[in-house]
């Protein structure tokens, strides 16, 4: 029976719970398309958001297929943060075999799009590889979280300006990396085409490897090449992950003289507890890679 009394403590119950971090199931549920989008979101949406990554860490999104149950995250989800300038090009068609009604958010819009990036088209993609760039992506995760749960709004307006000042201060300190540099020796070769905004907004250049392909494992011959260019150019450094054959990496800091850089991370975080959990930690990490193979 329902007496006066139940109903009294009821409503006492709900004030308390009111008072409360939202529960589990009233977060709102924000699906990023790749991990380093998450970590944005995470960072702007804290306690009010629940936030998962359809292209988790240490995946490649440039060959990602999705899966049944990604269409069901995407019917979920009631805001999806996109990265866009052709990036996930399976988007579309997931979004649209999900049926999902969630609101759907490109994160660069606003950002001056570099053209012409090997692999994916006009554009390319990769704009989160710039500190200010990151700015707009906070910019416009804050602004659709705001619209999708406007009682959040002073939460993530405040999460948002925190995180931005850390992202300034991460700005600062790769400019401060690279002046310790000296100009001459700012330039590597890197089978990487995703740092084409990092060298717009930093000045270290990436030179890609003449003649060899980015995807597959280099042949002796592509090495031999590779150490041509070194020496015409004078590359101080090069990060050249796909040559897993350390002999062949060996022969060319032997017979060029140049550094062979540690891993840079460019597309995904690593896991927690990895070198790259965080976006703010992966710039860290390859600024710092960066420093010891080019400072003198
Ligand atoms: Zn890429």
């Amino acid at each position: 029976m329902l007496t006066r009394r139940h109903l009294l403590i009821g409503s006492a119950a709900l004030a308390a719970l009111s008072a409360l971090p939202a529960l589990a199931q009233d977060k709102l549920k924000v699906l990023a398309t790749f991990s380093i989008l998450a970590d944005f979101v995470r960072n702007v949406g804290g306690d009010r958001t629940e936030v998962a990554a359809l292209v988790g860490s240490n995946n490649d999104a440039h060959v990602y297929a999705p899966a049944p149950a990604d269409a069901k995250k995407v019917a979920d989800a009631k805001v999806v943060i996109t990265n866009g300038l052709g990036f996930e090009g399976w988007m579309t068609r997931l979004v649209q075999a999900s049926g999902s009604k969630a609101m759907i958010i490109v994160a660069t819009k606003g950002i001056a799009v570099r053209r012409a990036a090997g692999g994916h088209g006009d554009s390319d993609p990769h704009a989160w590889q710039s500190a200010a760039n990151a700015n707009v992506y906070v910019a416009n995760i804050r602004d659709a979280l705001t619209a999708a749960d406007p009682a959040g709004a002073d939460a993530y307006r405040a999460h948002a300006a925190a995180y931005l000042a850390r992202l300034d201060a991460l700005d600062a300190e790769v400019k401060q990396a690279v002046a310790a540099i000296p100009a001459d020796r700012r330039r590597v070769i890197s089978t990487h085409d995703a740092f084409g905004y990092f060298q717009q907004a930093y000045g270290i250049e990436f030179i890609a490897p003449q003649g060899v392909s980015t995807e597959a494992e280099p042949s002796a011959r592509d090495v031999a090449r590779i150490i041509t260019q070194i020496k015409r150019q004078k590359i101080p450094a090069v990060f050249l992950e796909n040559i897993t054959d350390p002999r062949l990496m060996q022969r060319i800091a032997q017979e060029t003289g140049a550094r062979i850089g540690g891993k840079l991370f460019s597309d995904a975080l690593t896991e927690e507890g990895g070198e790259a959990p965080s976006y703010i930690e992966m710039m860290r990490h390859n600024i710092k890679q960066i420093s010891l193979a080019l400072m003198s």
